[in-house]
């Protein structure tokens, strides 16, 4: 295949920049700036977002583009952060960190929305972060069993961390038991928040009663466990 271009230091993959509201996790609400990059390491069946999954998605912007995209923003309205959110982020670690810098330096925080599967590019990119909300992705959505890379992720900074899990009716219990043997070992004071998946034509969302069984078993073992449903289709946003 041709060598396609994903990113550099100087431009990357994106697929779109706009302002809304924070609508999972322990952030909800928050107004921010979403920048989505292209592409993606994983496939997961529940993905809200799967034209972004393709290598290569998105279209080559600069980071000059970018710089002016997110000004443009944030003088129309105050944003709480920039979400950098994809697709998979931390595909383009030379891209992402000096924006990461950049942003700091314009005041807004950086929120990261990964995978948790690339800990190399996380390694470079991590001092510059300031919330990172980490999927542990089960085995039944993606096909893949992915549970080093995510203890390896959560020990790079595991104080900046939150964890979500998307339950569908496929998870099962040795996979959520696996999920907190995993946060036990990197580190009980990480927040985990269990968020029921989304119905889409192909994917059934977990069972009430299961969910709550799974927030139980976590809740004895781990300090802060909450269940947080996904609220961009009930507010009807992006
Ligand atoms: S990791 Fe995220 S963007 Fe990638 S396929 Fe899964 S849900 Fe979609």
């Amino acid at each position: 295949m041709k060598d396609i271009k994903l990113s550099d230091a100087d431009s990357a993959r994106l697929v779109e920049v706009f302002s809304s509201l924070q609508g999972e996790g322990l952030n909800l609400g928050q107004r921010q700036i979403f920048v989505r990059f292209g592409g993606c390491n994983l496939c997961c069946d529940y993905c809200d977002e799967p034209d972004t999954i393709p290598i290569p998605s998105g279209r080559l912007q600069s980071r000059r583009q970018l710089q002016q995209a997110i000004d443009k923003l944030a003088q129309e309205r105050r944003h709480e952060a920039v979400s950098w959110t994809g697709g998979e982020p931390l595909l383009h670690p030379r891209f992402l960190a000096p924006m990461m810098d950049w942003a700091r330096q314009k005041g807004l925080r950086n929120y990261l929305e990964t995978n948790g599967t690339r800990v190399a590019a996380f390694q470079e990119a991590a001092a510059l972060c300031d919330t990172v909300a980490m999927d542990i992705k089960l085995p039944s959505a993606t096909g893949r069993q992915t549970w080093s890379e995510h203890l390896e992720f959560l020990r790079v900074a595991p104080e900046k961390i939150f964890v979500k899990v998307i339950l569908t009716s496929q998870s099962t219990q040795s996979e959520w038991r696996q999920v907190i043997r995993l946060m036990q070992e990197a580190g009980i004071d990480i927040p985990l928040i269990l968020q029921p998946a989304t119905p889409i034509a192909s994917v059934e969302t977990i069972e009430p009663a299961l969910a709550i069984e799974f927030l139980n078993q976590a809740r004895a073992l781990l300090r802060c466990a909450r269940i947080i449903p996904q609220w961009h289709s009930v507010w009807g946003m992006p």
